[in-house]
């Protein structure tokens, strides 16, 4: 069973498209799960809401999310992020908002008992949160700090969180000064789970990389390697640029698109 773990979107609809012809084109997607901000900055919100629908996708919400039915304040959020959720907003329609409000900021999963997991049922549970299971919408889990900080609380071997739009990987590793350690993850790099230590896992952004990489970033669990890769695909970002031009979102939010940061 191959699942797609994708998190910040960003109503980015073209890489989303991309990312699932790349990860169907290695073989069946049985399940979708998503880490949060499916709508916010980018063109098209309702149509993501409505594929990650159809897909029958597993959600997680994000603070773009809750920006995008009023649920909280954007005092808090950049100029640019406060002038994009102000349009999502306008562009949602009651329902999408009601189905958005309705998420839930954690989620646990479990994949079924696959005699290939390499130890045991526990490596097939997984928490989902968008920041970190301290402060679920809001913290960026990129510190040693944060990340032990949601280690603590991570119930199951396995995490998955989004966010910070940097595809990482944290390890906890008690022998260490710092508690963990944290990793940068690179296109077609594998996650061995293995229960014996909690792992976070960071699949990157859809359809806004901050890590100086425009691709569309994403990651595949496959119960039977027992393993989660991530990769990258490129995607037509003119064509999303020229969506946000055509909306009148800002500038820098067009423009960091093609410099993936
Ligand atoms: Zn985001």
């Amino acid at each position: 069973m191959r699942v797609l773990i994708v998190s910040d979107i960003h109503a980015n609809l073209a890489a989303l498209e991309a990312v699932l012809r790349d990860a169907t084109a290695a073989g069946p997607i049985e399940a979708v799960w998503n880490l949060g901000d499916c709508v916010g900055y980018g063109p098209q919100p309702g149509e993501c809401i409505a594929r990650l629908r159809e897909l029958g996708a597993l959600m997680v919400a994000g603070n773009h999310e809750r920006a995008a039915t009023g649920a909280i304040s954007t005092a808090d959020f950049n100029p640019n992020a406060a002038a994009a959720a102000a349009w999502t907003r306008d562009q949602l329609s009651g329902e999408e908002k009601s189905y958005l409000d309705a998420l839930p900021e954690v989620a646990e999963q479990r994949v079924g008992q696959d005699p290939s997991l390499k130890a045991g049922a526990s490596a097939a549970e997984f928490t989902l949160v968008h920041g970190t299971l301290r402060e679920p919408i809001w913290e960026y889990l990129n510190s040693h700090e944060a990340a032990i900080g949601h280690l603590r609380l991570q119930e199951t071997a396995l995490g998955l969180v989004g966010h910070t739009h940097v595809p990482m990987l944290v390890v906890e590793d008690e022998s260490s000064a710092q508690g963990c350690e944290l990793y940068r993850l690179a296109d077609g790099e594998a996650v061995d789970l293995t229960p014996e230590r909690k792992i976070v896992i960071n699949p990157g952004s859809v359809g806004q990389p901050r890590d100086r990489d425009p691709r569309a970033s994403y990651a595949v669990y496959d119960t039977e390697q027992a393993a989660v890769t991530l990769h990258r695909v490129e995607y037509d970002i003119g064509a999303t640029q020229a969506l946000m031009e055509a909306a009148g979102l800002p500038r820098w939010l067009i423009e960091r698109l093609e410099v993936g940061r």
